[in-house]
């Protein structure tokens, strides 16, 4: 028989899967990497499960504890899949941008859910930073992941979304694209896939309003970068000590009417249901066309899945009122 011994037993090996109409108009190869196959439907899966066993390593999480993340949601879902397999309790503190789906799916999954004003700074009592660390202080046995400055989500990718892709492309991969929030996925398949050939490029695809691409080009840490912006799950407005800025090439920054519209076209074009930031990361790809060569074999990779925007990407009403539609 051939089984898994729970749910977590099923996180990771994806599929790549060739994009054939977006990427049309380009030279090369593009292979997406689909992360939507994980039991959470997104990538977050995979450094849920390794911040959790390397907490319990460290003793940082005791048997009964209450784990408690400041998420956009998808690490949310990972997180609270782990608790339920290993019995902890769950608690996400969230903004307030994030969509109404999203906060539904987590307390679905038992998780306790507090909802934080997003156009506040991080250190303003009030943003889900500030609120998440003063949780922890408050419950007892209770442990904060803090998945910006928590290692263990590089190390999730550098062991397995990294390995797959070297696998999955005979160590063919020529250019890796990646939409960027905490960092850990480009930090981790990035330092892997330049362990394996230090000649892949890694590209990053960042949001206006968010501090990334400036700080990458000039190493200044510019706050008129920083405004409210739509795009999910990628952009910051600080720098997460997982974003490993010397393993990454370059950033493009995408509009947050392409990021929509491409997810959209995703959808309808590619047959791909996909969230926000897929739609960003291929707009990405397209945008560094002049990059890619025609033996190129570009992997990009999509976060999560389109059913956690259905009240917005996909709901015409919104696009209308955001200007995204004509
Ligand atoms: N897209 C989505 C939908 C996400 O939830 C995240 C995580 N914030 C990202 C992209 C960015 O991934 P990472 O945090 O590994 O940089």
């Amino acid at each position: 028989m051939d089984y898994a011994d729970n749910i977590l037993g099923t996180i990771g090996s994806t599929p790549l899967v060739k994009m054939n109409v977006l990427t049309r108009d380009l030279p090369c190869l593009v292979l997406a990497k689909y992360e939507t196959f994980n039991p959470g439907n997104s990538v977050k899966d995979r450094m849920a499960v390794q911040m959790i066993d390397d907490a319990e390593a460290q003793g940082k999480l005791k048997p009964g504890g209450t784990i408690i993340e400041g998420t956009s949601g998808n690490t949310g879902m990972g997180l609270a899949l782990v608790a339920a397999v290993r019995g902890y309790k769950m608690i996400c503190v969230i903004s307030d941008k994030q969509s109404k789906e999203k906060i539904d799916i987590l307390r679905g999954m038992g998780s306790e859910v507090y909802v934080c004003p997003t156009d506040v700074a991080p250190d303003d009592p009030r943003s889900y930073y500030s609120t998440a660390r003063r949780l922890s202080e408050e419950i007892p046995n209770s442990w904060y992941v803090n998945q910006y400055d928590n290692l263990s989500n590089t190390k999730a990718h550098f062991l397995t979304t990294g390995p797959e892709i070297w696998e999955q492309t005979d160590g063919k991969v020529t250019h890796f694209v990646v939409g960027v929030g905490t960092g850990g996925t480009i930090s981790g398949v990035g330092r892997y896939l330049k362990s394996k050939n230090p000649d892949i490029k890694i590209w990053g695809v960042d949001t206006y309003g968010s501090v990334f691409k400036k700080y990458h080009e000039t190493g200044i840490f510019d706050e008129n970068e920083i405004y409210p912006y739509i795009t999910e799950g990628i952009g910051e407005d600080i720098l997460p000590k997982n974003v490993d800025f010397d393993i990454i090439d370059g950033f493009t920054k995408v509009t947050d009417k392409d990021a929509a519209v491409y997810t959209r076209r995703l959808a309808r074009e590619e047959g791909m249901f996909l969230g926000n930031s897929a739609g960003a990361a291929i707009k990405g790809v397209l945008q560094l066309k002049e990059h890619f060569g025609k033996d190129d074999v570009v992997v990009v990779l999509f976060h999560d899945h389109g059913s956690r925007y259905v009240g917005k990407i996909f709901n015409d009403e919104w696009m209308k009122k955001q200007g995204f539609l004509e």
